[in-house]
């Protein structure tokens, strides 16, 4: 019997209408109630340990979960996460690197209807989930809509469809279909090392979205309210502005007073390569590093993660710049071709 423990957070699978609109109320006896049951062969725990709306899920919840998780890993065969939507893909990828290696799979999933409602998408999503969880494949995942991918390379892309979540840049690690769960083992990084809880973070990170014309005084005033590191998502493969407003003299001078400057594309697919124009090429000095096929969720919560580690620039840069857990390559490693998940190869 596969030992399976679900950790409840609320979210709208949870939720039920109250006068103030939808607010998380279901504990998760209600949950697996509403299942109607689970397979035999899993033996379950449920513990309730937040009854948040994702929107409110901030590090300090992060590092609950986190512990939650890593004090488990040792009693059971498998972790459910329920967990709001909204920011779900913050949480697993901040989950990825704390609880990195984690020889368990640890799943973490939600619904866009709650489980009361007549439609709901909550019961697809706790099986493919609790399936995933009795995989036996360790890692951070997210199943959503019958598909399930590695917990960093999760975008929410949809508000309200039910397929809400894409694996940008990197294949599925596993799909429900007419054969049941079928795991695509070269898309699951394998472990390289013991699972250590790693649950410092720096909450003084900034994501900057460039528009046309940003005023480059936006970093004088990060760095006067302390800010340690920013992620800039910048123009297509890698370009900022430089000419009139120049972005490039500011970011090397944030660099230089010691804030750690990451620099990606706003597209949400494909890498970045600042080396391709002369308008990104500037930016690639002694102190900035690339973000190249991240998504923004796993840039931001990974230089969060990788400043709670380090306090020598030098020394988060590295660690960033690192592949900790599949997700980041750089253009040498693999050029990416193509766009959406199914197209990906690892
Ligand atoms: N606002 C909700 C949440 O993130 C949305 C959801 O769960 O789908 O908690």
């Amino acid at each position: 019997m596969k030992r399976i423990l679900l950790l409840t957070t609320g979210g709208t699978i949870a939720s039920r209408l109250t006068d103030e609109g939808l607010a998380p109320g279901l504990d998760g006896a209600a949950l697996t109630h509403h299942l109607g049951g689970l397979p035999d062969s899993y033996r379950l725990t449920v513990r309730d340990i937040l009854h948040l709306d994702s929107s409110n899920i901030q590090p300090e919840e992060w590092r609950l979960i986190a512990r939650h998780v890593f004090d488990a890993r040792n009693d059971f065969d498998g972790i459910v996460v329920s967990h709001g939507t909204d920011t779900m893909a913050y949480t697993a990828s901040v989950l990825s690197y704390m609880v990195r290696n984690i020889p368990i799979p640890v799943v973490l999933t939600g619904a866009q209807l709650p489980i009361e409602h007549p439609l709901t998408d909550g019961l697809d999503n706790l099986r493919t989930a609790f399936a995933m969880a009795a995989s036996g494949w360790g890692g951070v995942f997210l199943a959503f809509n019958r598909r399930v991918m590695l917990g960093c390379r999760a975008v929410k892309t949809h508000t309200t469809a039910f397929g809400a979540f894409d694996s940008v840049n990197w294949p599925l690690a596993a799909e429900v279909s007419g054969a049941g769960l079928s795991v695509r083992e070269d898309a699951i990084p394998p472990a390289d090392g013991p699972c250590v809880l790693r649950d410092k973070l720096c909450e003084q990170v900034f994501l900057i979205k460039l528009t046309p014309g940003l005023d480059p005084e936006i970093f004088d005033m990060l760095l006067r309210m302390h800010y340690r590191g920013v992620v800039i998502e910048a123009f297509g493969a890698g370009g900022l502005h430089f000419i009139r407003r120049n972005l490039i003299e500011k970011l090397h001078a944030a660099a230089q007073a010691g804030m750690t400057v990451v620099v990606c594309s706003q597209c949400l697919y494909e890498s970045s390569n600042f080396s391709l124009y002369q308008a990104g090429q500037k930016v690639l000095a002694e102190g900035v590093v690339q973000g190249w096929d991240m998504t923004t969720e796993a840039a931001v919560t990974k230089l969060m993660w990788a400043l709670g580690q380090e306090s020598d620039p030098a020394k988060v840069r590295r660690l960033f710049s690192q592949n900790l857990c599949g997700e980041i390559r750089s253009a040498e490693q693999r050029p990416i071709t193509g766009s959406g998940s199914d197209q990906q190869t690892p």
